[in-house]
């Protein structure tokens, strides 16, 4: 008889996983045609569902009032809405950040960000539950990645985040993927997700309104050139040349620096898009006048954009400071003086620890759950 190891068990379960449309959120609205019709109801049916999930909000069935009670009591029991369930929620900065914390169905957290801001309402959303990427400040990569986010569940995040803007009257205009995990190592999902919230019998959200972070995984910015979704590309650079980007995006080995400036050169002159340059600033590091003439000449001719952004303190790596306002607006105005654009952006919700992956690793270690813990210190990169 032939016996699966644990490892097999492990991965086909996953393969099963992702390939089962499991909550009403899972579902692109063509998709939700074809499996109502499966299920025997008729093909409108698909459309209500879909127009009170998204335009809606509606996490229950019961309050979809336009079906018959029957099949809402039925739908109840075979198709779940959503996958997540909100276990706390934090509020900050005078009400302007908000950050919730959700349970999945296997008992794992996912962190999700609202801001709201004068002109735009916009929701961070988690990929991942952890990330296997391992970039030496970020506490999301201590922990390594536990499992892939279905599309339904980053779905989920965005109609969570609806409702709050909906509460205050506001409406939810941008979409930025920078919360846990790597979007590009969970690409079929998020593009699958990119699909039903960019739906305008849904929720709508423009694709240029909808922010895709990468650490840099080369192939991937090519392949999203390719897409029909007019969506944005930030890049997580972080340095400007090998021997330190190494040290802090692990991944950096693989695609080196040239390799990623040239897959962004392809896919600027494929789309038109100016490509986001995200840069961490770290105290003594990557944060000096040198650094930034340095970046300043690699970036020359690239249509784009530097976002500076002050480290956000985390236990993750106690020995990396955030630098003082004075060393950071040096930094911008050298790039500034060289033609690049930049503008630097404090994360919002840094008292609610509202960096990447913080909640998340304080609630695991709340439960006693410590597999992120926060021991590996910056010098051992
Ligand atoms: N994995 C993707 C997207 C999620 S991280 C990526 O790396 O781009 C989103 C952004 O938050 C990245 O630019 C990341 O470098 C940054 N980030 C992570 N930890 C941070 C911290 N402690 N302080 C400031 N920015 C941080
Ligand atoms: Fe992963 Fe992004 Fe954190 Fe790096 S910064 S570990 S890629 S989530």
């Amino acid at each position: 008889m032939q016996t699966q190891t644990a490892t097999e068990r492990k991965r086909t379960e996953g393969k099963q996983r992702r390939t089962r449309l499991r909550t009403l959120h899972d579902f692109t609205l063509r998709e939700l045609e074809a499996w109502a019709e499966e299920q025997g109801y008729p093909r409108y049916r698909a459309r209500q569902l879909f127009h009170w999930a998204y335009q809606q909000l509606t996490l229950d069935y019961d309050a979809m009032t336009v079906l018959p009670k029957a099949m809402r009591t039925e739908l109840a029991g075979t198709l779940p809405i959503s996958g997540l369930t909100e276990v706390r929620r934090r509020i900050t900065d005078d009400g302007e950040t908000v950050k919730f914390l959700f349970r999945t169905t296997d008992d794992h957290f996912v962190e999700t960000v609202l801001m709201f801001y004068p002109d735009r309402t916009t929701v961070c959303v988690s990929c991942q539950i952890g990330c296997a990427v391992g970039c030496s400040f970020c506490a999301t990569g201590l922990g390594g990645l536990i499992r892939n986010l279905d599309a339904g569940e980053i779905v989920s995040q965005v109609v969570y985040a609806a409702r709050l803007a909906r509460e205050r009257g506001r409406r939810l205009s941008n979409i930025v993927v920078m919360g846990m995990g790597e979007p590009f190592q969970n690409y079929d999902q998020v593009m699958r997700f990119v699909a039903i919230v960019n739906d305008r019998q849904g929720l709508g959200i423009g694709a240029r309104h909808i922010t895709l972070s990468t650490a840099g995984m080369v192939p991937f910015i090519d392949r999203l050139a390719e897409e029909p979704y007019q969506v944005k590309l930030a890049v997580s650079l972080h340095a400007p040349n090998d021997a330190l980007r190494s040290q802090l995006v692990p991944l950096n080995r693989r695609w080196p620096i040239a390799e990623l400036l040239e897959a962004c050169r392809r896919y600027v002159a494929k789309t038109g898009r100016r490509v986001t340059f995200e840069y961490v600033l770290i105290e003594g590091i990557n944060d000096d006048e040198r650094t930034a003439a340095e970046l300043a000449r690699r970036l020359r001719g690239l249509l784009c954009h530097v976002n500076l952004i002050p480290y956000n303190p985390t236990p993750a790596a106690p020995l990396f400071r955030r630098p003082g306002p004075e060393r950071i607006e040096r930094f911008r105005a050298v790039l500034e003086h060289y033609g690049i654009p930049a503008t630097v952006r404090y994360s919002r919700g840094v008292e609610i620890a509202a960096a990447c992956g913080q909640l998340r690793a304080q609630e695991e270690a709340r439960r006693g759950r410590s597999r992120i813990g926060f021991v590996r210190g910056a010098s051992e990169e």
